[in-house]
């Protein structure tokens, strides 16, 4: 849900806080920075690591959508939390955010989440750092390149890759950056319309540079699997890679009948949007697979137990979580929250998706 600037404020609905938009930033004639006011009492929750999202609930067309947005502000350098949403054809979301957000617009928002972060290497500090970032994947890139050059003493080399010179987001901030620090940073564009899509030898000379560093990856899925080969054929070690995937949950798509198991016949009475509906839960089937499967459309996006969209109540019985990877916390736990893309109900119980 979104709402109009000069209403008032909207109540905390579970895990969602309602954030002011304070400025709205122009960036690209396809992407714009929303810069949120957060109120001093949500300080703390809000507090981040560089290279972190935001997931957002919006309202498109009467149906609720949620959508994670990584911060593009260092949590060191900058004062303010900045997203930066650029529009995909056709998108939802995207579109919405950059022709009727303003000043004043207030949104649903959940606390910080994600592991695509800048990692602590005490051991090695001067380990360098390689970043390969396409389009908007610059977002959660350049928190980390701003909070890396301000904390550490590590070199850092960017691939970023655009269409065109138009599109290039942050540009005068990077190479302002790369300018300030020419011993530290050093950044190479490359353009479609100049240079051609990125290719497999491109990005694996890019690599072979600095094959001791951290890889940093996060683009258009193409750009990124051609960074993952290039680092696969140069047995770059997978933990010092590290990668982040800008996908939309498939919210329109038919969940898979044969993919959930749903014989078991454990009873799961879910609320969502107000409405009660009761489901088969399948034994090793999560509550989101078996509501989805029963034609509900609940929240959710990673599917992978680090975002958090898909969080709800569990008013009654036992649910077990197969992992989390940071989407929840232990207070949120306690309070009785369960990632419903891991939670498997141990017996029947009863679940609510915060309104
Ligand atoms: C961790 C994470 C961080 C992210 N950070 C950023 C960021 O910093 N900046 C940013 O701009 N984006 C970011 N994203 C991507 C963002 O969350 C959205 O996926 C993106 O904005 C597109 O959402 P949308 O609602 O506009 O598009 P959607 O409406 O979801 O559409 C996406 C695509 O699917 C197609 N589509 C839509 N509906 C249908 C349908 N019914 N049938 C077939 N095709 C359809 C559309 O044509 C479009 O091409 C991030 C994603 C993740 C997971």
């Amino acid at each position: 849900m979104s709402q109009a600037p000069g209403s008032p404020p909207l109540q905390t609905q579970g895990p969602y806080y309602p954030l002011r938009v304070l400025e709205v930033v122009r960036e690209t004639h396809d992407a714009c920075s929303l810069v949120l006011e957060i109120p001093s009492e949500l300080g703390e929750t809000f507090d981040y690591s560089a290279g972190q999202f935001l997931t957002f609930r919006v309202e498109v067309g009467g149906k609720r959508l949620v959508r994670c947005y990584s911060l593009a502000s260092s949590p060191v350098t900058d004062s303010a939390h900045k997203v930066t949403v650029k529009r995909v054809d056709e998108g939802r979301v995207s579109n919405h955010v950059n022709d009727r957000f303003v000043v004043g617009t207030v949104l649903e928002v959940m606390k910080p989440a994600g592991v695509f972060c800048l990692q602590e290497r005490e051991d090695e500090p001067e380990r360098p750092i390689v970043l390969f970032s396409g389009g908007s994947g610059i977002t959660p890139v350049v928190s980390i390149i701003k909070t890396a050059l301000a904390t550490t003493r590590r070199p850092l080399r960017l691939l970023y890759a655009n269409r065109d010179e138009a599109s290039i987001i942050f540009r005068e901030e990077i190479d302002a950056l790369a300018a300030a620090h020419p011993d530290r940073l050093a950044v190479v564009h490359s353009l479609d319309d100049r240079d051609g899509f990125v290719d497999l030898p491109r990005a694996r000379d890019f690599a072979a540079g600095s094959l001791g560093a951290d890889f940093y990856i996060c683009g258009p899925g193409p750009f990124m699997d051609v960074a993952e080969a290039a680092l696969a054929e140069l047995s770059v070690p997978a933990d010092r890679i590290f990668i982040e995937r800008f996908e939309s949950p498939d919210d329109e798509l038919p969940v898979d009948a044969q993919a959930a198991d749903s014989g078991n016949g454990v009873a799961v009475t879910v609320t969502l949007d107000g409405k009660t509906t009761e489901i088969d839960c399948g034994p090793e089937e999560t509550i989101l697979q078996a509501a989805r499967r029963a034609g509900l459309e609940p929240p959710f996006a990673c599917e992978e137990a680090y975002c958090g969209c898909c969080m709800a109540m569990v008013k009654d019985g036992e649910v077990e979580m197969k992992m989390n990877d940071g989407g929840i916390d232990p207070k949120q736990i306690e309070q009785g929250w369960v990632l419903t893309c891991q939670g498997v109900p141990k017996g029947p119980a009863r679940v609510e998706y915060p309104d």
